[in-house]
């Protein structure tokens, strides 16, 4: 088989969530670029409107739906809008997600009270688990809901962090993306019946907005540089490969799989 159908995901309708910043917009990008149907969502107007407006500028057909991740009934309604308007749903990426706070390490491995897990709040626990593990349940929920018919691809946001215990992000973030690996590898087991397969893509470090945008300052650039064996933090535009993979013919026979994006990340530093 030639490539270019391998890989087509030309017409295909795909939504986005978290799609107007960072990993997101990444995904939005390489599947409007090759001709799917795109809607990104967020809770980001301002956002939604400027990725909406890049992606236009490169000849995509793309729309914008406000929704928030931890609020099943605005997702729904956002699915709703989609599939009414097109017919039906073929990619979900379910990708919006949070950090975790602070690591309670520092590059130099020394332990910030403040930062320590005894010191963590349980509002941030309680406010990570709903954003990047609650929210995929609820949009695995809303997905399969219109996806049963019809079949599709569900690409799930995970994290190298679900693999490596991580000195830098912290105990919050690594266990709510734990639980994601163990959504996958569940919901793949539900829902491959109807024709739908779930699949993680799990990024290592990447220079996006998360965090604040800590991820993209100086010296966390070159504090995670070091941690790669190809000697560099990952951008958004790394995960468009892994992206299209997981969302087109290619992967058809890919169920419950974690793809690692992370440069070598988990595998420690070379000499
Ligand atoms: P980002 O901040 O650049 O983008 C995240 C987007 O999600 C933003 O547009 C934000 O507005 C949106 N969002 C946040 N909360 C939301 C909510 N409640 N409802 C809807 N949208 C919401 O960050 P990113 O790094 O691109 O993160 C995307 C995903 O990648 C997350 O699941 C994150 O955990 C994961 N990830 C990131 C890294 C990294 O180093 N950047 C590494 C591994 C995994």
């Amino acid at each position: 088989m030639k490539i270019q159908e391998l890989f087509d995901v030309t017409g295909k309708i795909t939504v986005i969530t978290g799609g107007a910043s960072g990993i997101g917009y990444a995904y939005a990008e390489v599947m409007a670029d090759n001709g799917a149907i795109v809607t990104i969502t967020d809770i980001n107007k301002e956002g939604l409107d400027q990725a909406a407006a890049k992606l236009t500028a490169r000849g995509g057909n793309v729309f914008t739906e406000i929704a928030d991740v931890t609020d099943k009934a605005s997702l729904k309604k956002a699915f709703d809008v989609v599939a009414k308007r097109h017919g039906r749903i073929d990619v979900v990426f379910a990708n919006a997600g949070i950090s975790g706070g602070p690591g309670f390490l520092d590059g130099q491995r020394n332990r910030d009270p403040q930062r320590a897990l005894e010191a963590l709040p349980e509002e941030l626990w309680d406010r990570v688990m709903a954003t990047n593990v609650k929210s995929i349940f609820s949009t695995l929920q809303v997905a399969a809901e219109h996806m049963k018919k019809t079949g599709g691809k569900i690409v799930i946001t995970s994290s190298v962090c679900a693999f490596k215990s991580e000195q830098f992000i912290g105990t919050i973030y690594v266990t709510s993306k734990s639980a994601v690996a163990a959504l996958v590898r569940q919901a793949a087991f539900e829902l491959a019946k109807f024709g739908i397969n779930v699949n993680a893509l799990a990024p290592g470090p990447c220079a996006t907005n998360i965090g604040g945008g800590r991820m993209q300052d100086k010296t966390s650039q070159e504090l995670f540089n070091s941690q790669h064996l190809n000697g560099r933090i990952a951008v958004p535009d790394d995960m468009q490969g892994a992206a299209i993979y997981l969302a087109s013919k290619a992967s058809d026979h890919v169920i419950g799989a974690h793809i690692l994006v992370e440069g070598g990340f988990r595998l420690g530093v070379a000499d």
